[in-house]
């Protein structure tokens, strides 16, 4: 039995039995590292990224010594977005589910009010929030957190870098004074420093720089001056022919610019940044990780939290400011094994960050020369898939399984040519082959599901 076997651990048997089911076999570095300390019930910082595991590594410790008998709120996961928040409490739940009666409420803002008071009615083991809307249930005292045991903030960083630092504050001083605070974090500014230090007694410090250690991610530098950048990046793109590249810039404005270039370029780009609405930011989303987008441009901000996997290829259109940034932004690529591509794109006099940046990832770095690009045709930048997007939702009691029924009774659409089905709250995407969605959504403009008819839109 190697240590990095679960059963190594001493946990409750409904919680091996999860993680058999689960299919998770060993534990990744995060877990490994942090568990013997988080089931000591000792506070801990952990320097993590998104994909490293992170969730079941405090999701583990908080169910281990959760008393599902006592219906009291025993633990609390704070998160900058929802979309964290319903990947967290996903995760617990998978976790959970073989322990009987075990409650996961998530409190969202931009959610009504009336369901999650009837959820608080009787109090959940375990909440899972975005900071605003937690701090509205604890000032109503809807939501009491006198017997909490577990405090986790995920994505600590990005928390801060939103804003939240008051009302993340806020919670925290609504909580007893004894108790178990994880912090986790992609990066380690001095915000969270002061949070720790604030709120953590003699945490222990556990840092996994995943992308460098663990997986193989191929590290390409090019001297480009700006104005000659997006004729380099449709040359690498074309070079590469990856079905989906992540391409980080600096700023919104230059990310926003950029998408707009490569649309221009035929090349179907979607910008993701602080600045879109969350509805646009879900559809934005859908689009990129169902296939029918291929390149998405984002700002760090943006893209932190994403659970993006197997991206082959990951651009720094300029490089980061700071070097942790530059981590983070590489281990995008290259996930759960497989080989990944990095290219940074840099000017003349930025060589020396480079060289900095080449030490900090262990990479020996090289100019690369873009005259060995080669040109491949550029036929998979077309994306396989478009999607098409329904007026309905959860709210309508719509499901995944309604939505391929229609599509593939009423509209006879042949069920291999159906790609990923995100049912939202209020909307749905659906990946379609391409032909046939142009060819069917073109001439439609809304459908029948369950009897009332919806929007039906293809976007475009
Ligand atoms: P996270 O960093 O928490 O977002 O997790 C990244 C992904 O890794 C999630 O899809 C998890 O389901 C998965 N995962 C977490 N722990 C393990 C494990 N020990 N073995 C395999 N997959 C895991």
């Amino acid at each position: 039995m190697s240590n990095k076997d679960f059963s190594a651990l001493n946990l409750r048997p409904e919680l091996l039995l999860s993680l058999q089911n689960m299919g998770y076999e060993q534990q990744t570095p995060i877990q490994e590292l942090s568990l013997p300390a988080l089931l000591q019930n000792k506070d801990v910082v952990a320097q993590a990224q998104t994909g490293s595991g992170k969730t079941a590594a405090y999701g583990i410790a908080l169910l281990n010594k959760l008393q599902e008998k006592t219906f009291t709120t025993q633990a609390l996961v704070v998160c900058p977005t929802r979309e964290l928040a319903d990947q967290v409490a996903e995760e617990i739940r998978n976790l959970a589910k073989s322990i009987a009666n075990m409650r996961v409420v998530v409190l969202c803002g931009g959610k009504s009010l009336g369901p999650q008071l009837a959820s608080l009615k009787r109090a959940p083991h375990i909440v899972v929030g975005t900071p605003g809307r937690l701090l509205k249930h604890l000032q109503k005292n809807t939501l009491v957190l006198s017997d909490l045991q577990t405090v986790v903030l995920d994505e600590a960083d990005r928390m801060l870098d939103m804003g939240f630092e008051e009302d993340v504050q806020s919670i925290l001083d609504f909580t007893p004074s004894r108790k178990q605070v994880g912090l986790f974090s992609a990066t380690y500014p001095s915000e969270i420093k002061t949070l720790s230090s604030r709120y953590q007694v003699s945490p222990e410090f556990i840092q996994v720089a995943e992308s460098t250690t663990n997986k193989e991610i191929k590290q390409e530098f090019f001297e480009v001056e700006l104005n000659q950048r997006v004729a380099v990046l449709i040359k690498l793109l074309d070079h590469y022919q990856p079905e989906s590249t992540l391409v980080f810039c600096n700023t919104i404005l230059k990310c926003q610019e950029l998408a707009d270039e490569l649309r221009h370029a035929k090349i179907h780009a979607t910008a993701l940044h602080g600045e879109l609405e969350q509805f646009k930011r879900d559809q934005v989303l859908a689009q990129f990780s169902n296939k029918s987008s291929s390149v998405l441009v984002a700002t760090d901000v943006a893209a932190r939290g994403l659970d993006i996997k197997d991206l082959q290829l990951v651009i720094n259109y300029e490089i980061s400011r700071d070097p942790d940034t530059h981590v983070h932004r590489i281990g995008r690529t290259g996930r759960a094994g497989s080989h990944g591509v990095a290219v940074s794109l840099y000017s003349r006099g930025e060589w020396p960050r480079v060289e900095m940046l080449g030490n900090l990832t262990a990479t020996v770095v090289k100019a690369a020369d873009v005259s060995s690009l080669k040109h491949m045709g550029g036929a998979v930048l077309e994306p396989t898939m478009a999607t098409v997007f329904f007026g309905t939702g959860r709210k309508d009691k719509i499901r995944a399984g309604d939505i391929l029924g229609v599509l593939t009774k009423q509209l006879e659409l042949p069920g291999d040519s159906i790609g990923k089905i995100d049912v939202l709250d209020k909307v749905t995407y659906v990946a379609i082959k391409r032909e046939l969605a142009v060819s069917v959504f073109s001439k439609i403009s809304d459908i029948k599901i369950k009897g009332r008819t919806y929007r039906a839109r293809l976007l475009r």
